[in-house]
This record gives structure tokens, C-alpha cells and sequence, in this order.
């Protein structure tokens, strides 16, 4: 292992793994460190909607074709506003037929992990050191100086915080954040069902939050199941077999028979972003600078397309001769700062107008699922959203011809 990097960085999450391959494409090199192994890490029982964009760069990184047999594409989506045993006629249907083909597609967090596990075992320009963790960080010289426990030192002229939600490179920068508690849990799980889903999603809108079907490959769908934390609780302690009556009793029966296949994992629920995305010779991304909730299928693919405009940054800099953790991170910043907010700012109004039983909020959120229905316009704007090809793409998001 050598002791001299290009960057350092911390979290070997989904988002920093892709932020090490990405900027590895680009020429430069990386000490990538984890508290703990990414290939044998706790599992990760979620699935992902991965946008059309985030794609084109999985597959740019050699890391799609690893797993192309797994990787679900979602055909048409139906978002429905429920009560259990009413949900509304008036759904919202996108079909992908409409705007040329698949916008999104399904993919398994743990499978995703490993297969960019493996690709980055196979970068000479990437060293993995984890099980690892540092012990003091030093930024104020002109390079950044970590020690790790064992008293290793490196050095790289830029330190990158991948390091989740609870960053703890964020809290020592002194990067405070703006945080909503939204007093709702998670419930992820999979089940495997007899009629085929035909790749279609489904979103149900119900009083304490929405209830994500998502298809998998083969007869299996992954569901997020949001709600207020005591029901998420509740439901999580319900024996299998009560817990999948309830399901049936707000999905329906237009699977047939379901069984389920995976543990029942709860994650709470928050919307958090960070006040700066850089400080001297740093740079967040992923869900240490914005954590969403998960209704619209965005946190991971706005940390993808962070770990992107990094890497064109710095392929920028590299190319002008300029020091990589310098004036240019503000370019970095100014990007992925307004994209983030909007995405944020749209997932949390959408939960606040759907997650709640307020009779005239109700009536227009139905009244509203019908117009956007009727418009080809607006559906082909959302659709175009959800494949991540809205704003100023960086080159990895670019289809690749
Ligand atoms: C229920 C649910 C469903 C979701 N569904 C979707 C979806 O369909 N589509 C989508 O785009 N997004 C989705 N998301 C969001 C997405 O999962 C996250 O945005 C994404 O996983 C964040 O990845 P990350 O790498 O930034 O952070 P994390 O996954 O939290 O990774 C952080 C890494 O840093 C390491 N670490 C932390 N501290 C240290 C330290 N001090 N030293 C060393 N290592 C450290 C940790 O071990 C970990 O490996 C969902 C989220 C939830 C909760």
C-alpha cells in the first residue's frame, strides 16, 4: 500500500465506492477507507430505483455488467392516492413506452455493493483499506494528512466525506445542517408473489406515508412501506403471517398469493442537508450532504450523480494543472447544491401533501393525480425527472454512444 494519494476517502458506501471509480476514470488516484468491509458489511436488505443517467455511469465504470442479470427494469408506474379499502380510481399511470423505454430500473443494494467491490478490486489506481478508521484528520497545510488506527499516515491533496448521514468528517468541519424529523420509520422486506408484475411499480399514498412496490427480477418485489414510527414498529412485530394479511389488505390481491423472502428491516426517516458541501480541502457527498425521504427513489442517485460532478471537476483541474483540492471545489459545490435542494424540496412537499387525511388536501392531491394524468406534457417532464436527465448532466451521466 502505498501512502501518497491523489484523494482519501472516507465511507465505502454505494456513494463512496462509485466516487472511487469515478475519479479513478478520470486519472486519479485513491486510498478509499471503511470502518467495515463492504463485502461483509451488515445486510442491506433495500433495493434501489436507479435512474436511466446513474446507469449509463455504472455501466461507463464496468460495474452494471457485473450484475446484468439482476438488474429489473421498471416498465410503467402507477401512483394511487389509498385509505385501506379505498383506493382511489383516480391513479397516475407513466409508461415508459411513452418517452422510449425504461426511465429506471430496479437494482439490489447488496448486489450493487459487491459488484462495485469487484471493480474496484480490479483498479490498480484504488486502495481499499477497511476494516479501517482514522484517528485524526489534518487539513490546514497544504495537503490533508490522515492517521489511521494502526498509526499508518497518508496523505492526498483532497479528503472526500462519504461517510453517511451521521458524518463524522461533516460535524468536526464544523458543517452544520438543516434537519426536518418526519416522526416516520421505514419498513423494506421482499416477497415473492405467483402472477408476474410485468415490471410495473407501485406507489399507494396512504394517511401515515406511501407504500413503494418495487419490482424485482423474477416473481419478487421489494416494498418500502413508510409510516409513523409506532405503526412501522408495530407492523415490523406483527407474526409473518398477520404482518402479510395487512399488506394484502392495502396492496390487494393483483399478485395472487405473496410469501415473504427477506428479514423485515426499519430505517427512520429525515429530511438533513448540510449548510456547505466543502471546507478547506474537503468535499461531501452522498447522504453526509443530504439525506431525503425515500418516496421518490432519489437519495442515491443524487450521491451518484455528486460522486460525477466530482469527478469532472477534478478531471478539469487535472487538466489545467491546478491543485485538485483548491479553488475548484466551489464549482463542485455551486453544481450539486441547487440540484439537491430541488429534489429535497419536491420529495418533502410531496410527503406533506400525501402523507395526512386533511379532506380538502385530499380532494386536491386526487383532483391533481387526475390532471397530470390527462397531460402527456407534464407526465413526459416527470418521467424525464426520474431518469436523472434534467439539468446540466456531468460526462459520466451521459449516455454512452
Ligand atoms: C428505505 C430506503 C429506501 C431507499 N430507496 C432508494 C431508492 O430507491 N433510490 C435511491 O436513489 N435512493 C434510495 N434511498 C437512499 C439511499 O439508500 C441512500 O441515499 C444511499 O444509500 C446513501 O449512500 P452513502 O454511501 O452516501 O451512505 P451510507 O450508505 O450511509 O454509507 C456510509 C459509509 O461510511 C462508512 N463510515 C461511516 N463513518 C465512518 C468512519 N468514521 N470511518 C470510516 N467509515 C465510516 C459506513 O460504514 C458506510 O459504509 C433509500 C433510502 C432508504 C432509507
Amino acid at each position: 500500500m502505498k501512502t501518497n494519494y491523489d484523494i482519501i476517502i472516507v465511507g465505502a458506501g454505494l456513494v463512496g465506492l462509485t466516487t472511487a471509480l469515478a475519479c479513478a476514470h478520470k486519472g486519479a488516484s485513491i486510498a478509499l477507507i471503511d470502518a467495515v468491509d463492504p463485502k461483509t458489511t451488515v445486510p442491506d436488505g433495500r433495493a434501489s430505483a436507479v435512474a436511466m443517467s446513474s446507469l449509463h455511469m455504472l455501466e461507463t465504470l464496468g460495474v452494471a455488467g457485473r450484475i446484468k442479470e439482476n438488474i429489473q427494469p421498471i416498465t410503467d408506474m402507477l401512483i394511487a392516492d389509498g385509505g385501506v379499502g379505498d383506493v382511489s380510481s383516480l391513479t397516475l399511470h407513466f409508461d415508459s413506452q411513452n418517452v422510449g423505454g425504461p426511465t429506471s430500473y430496479m437494482i439490489e443494494n447488496k448486489l450493487l455493493r459487491l459488484a462495485l467491490v469487484d471493480s474496484i478490486e480490479e483498479e490498480d489506481k484504488i486502495d481499499l483499506i477497511a476494516p479501517s478508521e482514522f484517528v485524526t484528520v489534518d487539513r490546514a497545510s497544504a495537503e490533508v494528512k490522515v492517521t489511521l488506527k494502526d498509526k499508518t499516515q497518508i496523505t492526498g491533496a483532497l479528503l472526500v466525506a462519504a461517510d453517511g448521514r451521521n458524518s463524522t468528517l461533516r460535524k468536526s468541519a464544523g458543517i452544520d445542517i438543516s434537519k426536518r424529523n418526519y416522526s416516520q420509520k421505514a419498513l423494506v422486506t421482499t416477497f415473492t408473489h405467483e402472477r408476474p408484475h410485468y415490471g410495473v411499480a407501485h406507489q399507494i399514498f396512504f394517511q401515515g406515508g406511501p407504500l413503494a412496490l418495487l419490482p424485482l427480477t423474477g416473481r419478487r418485489m421489494s416494498i418500502v412501506w413508510s409510516d409513523k414510527v409506532a405503526a412501522i414498529e408495530a407492523a415490523i412485530a406483527l407474526p409473518e403471517e398477520a404482518f402479510l394479511a395487512e399488506l394484502a389488505r392495502r396492496m390487494g390481491d393483483f399478485l395472487g398469493p405473496i410469501t415473504l423472502c427477506a428479514p423485515r428491516q426499519s430505517y427512520p426517516l429525515s429530511l438533513q442537508m448540510a449548510e456547505a458541501y466543502t471546507d478547506t480541502r474537503l468535499v461531501l457527498v452522498g447522504d453526509a450532504a443530504h439525506a431525503i425521504h425515500p418516496l421518490a427513489g432519489q437519495g442515491l442517485n443524487m450521491g451518484l450523480r455528486d460522486a460525477a460532478a466530482l469527478a469532472d471537476v477534478i478531471a478539469q483541474a487535472r487538466a489545467l494543472g491546478l491543485d485538485i483540492g483548491g479553488a475548484n471545489l466551489g464549482a463542485y459545490s455551486t453544481w450539486r447544491h441547487f440540484d439537491n435542494q430541488m429534489l429535497a424540496l419536491s420529495t418533502d412537499i410531496l410527503n406533506g401533501l400525501f402523507s395526512n387525511n386533511i379532506a380538502p388536501l385530499r380532494h386536491a392531491r386526487r383532483l391533481g393525480l387526475a390532471v397530470v394524468n390527462r397531460s402527456d406534457m407534464a407526465k413526459a417532464f416527470f418521467m424525464k425527472e426520474a431518469s436523472g436527465q434534467i439539468g446540466e448532466l456531468p460526462s459520466l451521466l451521459r449516455a454512452v454512444n
